[in-house]
């Protein structure tokens, strides 16, 4: 993803208020709030801190780091005071610190609930990296701190900013082309090498349940706001064509949910076999992106023909709207309980790939 000139921002911008979708809530009234991130691996250093320098009401203020070599660099690159780096042991202590509003966690899935939570008891509002936590429990512990210490928690699910997945939930929610009949939702690609820091994807405790978890969850999400209401029930199947590789969870996930009126929506994850879209048979033509999930390189088409929208930051629109949000006091389009839902739809997908079962849902509370 490239990075944007001021000019080139303000022309996006432009774009932006041109276009309503883009930018739900605005820019913020000139406040600027503080965000440290916590765990400084390659998500947070090559992706969301280079978006922070686009991103009009919010700063770097802080870190939360295991590792000490990360430290010089990253103050250089934002000047971060000395007093504004924290470790996992001293972190609590984050709540003393005044210019620090946010903290964004981005650590292995395994270990999001632990410092969302220790963030949100510190006072701080919290943004958790996808996919939210490993367990429906994990999520609601998330949730009930946040609300305990009133501050907000909202998942990084930056496609709700990307002008491309906007037009596919605005097509469905307008029923411009009618309403849908079938969803095909899938996100995979062959990876050979988790050696080092990738090595947390496919273990159990960390990454759960492997390219479900990490990439699935988009697909997952995909199909959710396609259908615009939650399934039902969920069938589904798992299988392992490397497993010299994949010894604590599955390579791949395929899995059919069923939603109200038994209508469908076919998807698969998989570190195995690749596929990168979100499609669905409207009354009216078809509708896809694809590839779909990336930070960048969209291409789509609704019935009406292709989709075209400018380049944008995903990241920095994603967190400038999240900011707004609190700055607002308004209610998060990507709150915590989005994220408990996809959970609970990743769990119903595990446990009717183990059973061979049929998993009904019930209410999500979302
Ligand atoms: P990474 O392995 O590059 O970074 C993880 C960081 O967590 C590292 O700095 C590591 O040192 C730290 N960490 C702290 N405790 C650890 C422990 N016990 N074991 C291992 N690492 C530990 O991973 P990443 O790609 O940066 O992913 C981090 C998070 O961001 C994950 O939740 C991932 O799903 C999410 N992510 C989101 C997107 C997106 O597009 N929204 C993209 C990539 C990653």
């Amino acid at each position: 993803m490239n990075r944007f000139s001021r000019r080139q921002m303000l022309r996006l911008s432009a774009a932006a208020a041109a276009t309503p979708f883009l930018n739900a809530y605005g820019q913020g009234e000139g406040k600027r709030l503080g965000i440290a991130f916590l765990g400084l691996g390659d998500y947070a250093t090559k992706q969301l801190a280079p978006a922070m320098k686009l991103v009009g009401n919010a700063k770097i203020t802080g870190i939360v780091t295991g590792s000490p070599d990360k430290v010089p660099k990253w103050q250089e690159d934002y000047k971060i005071p000395d007093g504004n780096v924290y470790n996992y042991e001293n972190f609590d202590s984050i709540k003393d610190n005044k210019e620090i509003d946010i903290v964004y966690v981005v650590t292995p899935t395994g270990l999001h609930a632990e410092y969302a939570i220790r963030a949100a008891q510190a006072g701080k509002h919290v943004i958790c990296e996808k996919p939210m936590a490993p367990t429906v429990e994990d999520c609601t512990r998330m949730i009930d701190a946040a609300k305990k210490a009133g501050v907000t928690l909202q998942i990084g699910y930056r496609l709700h900013w990307d002008p491309f997945h906007l037009r596919l939930m605005e097509v469905i929610k307008t029923k411009e082309f009618g309403d849908w009949k079938s969803i095909e939702t899938g996100n995979g690609y062959k990876v050979n090498n988790f050696t080092g820091h990738n090595a947390w994807r496919i273990t159990k405790a960390l990454g759960v349940a492997g390219a479900l978890y990490d990439v699935g969850v988009y697909a997952v999400q995909g199909a959710l706001y396609t259908a615009q209401v939650n399934p039902v029930s969920v069938t589904a199947k798992k299988s392992t064509d490397r497993p010299e590789i994949f010894t604590e969870v599955p390579e791949t996930y395929e899995w059919t949910l069923e939603f109200p009126g038994g209508r469908k929506a076919e998807g698969f994850s998989s570190y195995g076999r690749s596929g990168n879209y979100v499609r669905a048979e409207l009354e009216k033509g078809k509708i896809e992106i694809s590839p779909a999930y990336g930070y960048g390189g969209q291409k789509g088409f609704t019935p009406a023909g292709p989709m075209v929208y400018p380049v944008v930051n995903q990241q920095a629109l994603q967190i400038e709207g999240q900011v707004a949000a609190i700055l607002a006091g308004k209610p998060s389009k990507v709150p915590g309980e989005m994220g408990r839902r996809d959970i609970r739809v990743i769990n119903g997908i595990m446990e009717a790939a183990d059973s061979g079962q049929a998993v009904k849902f019930g209410n999500f509370g979302y």
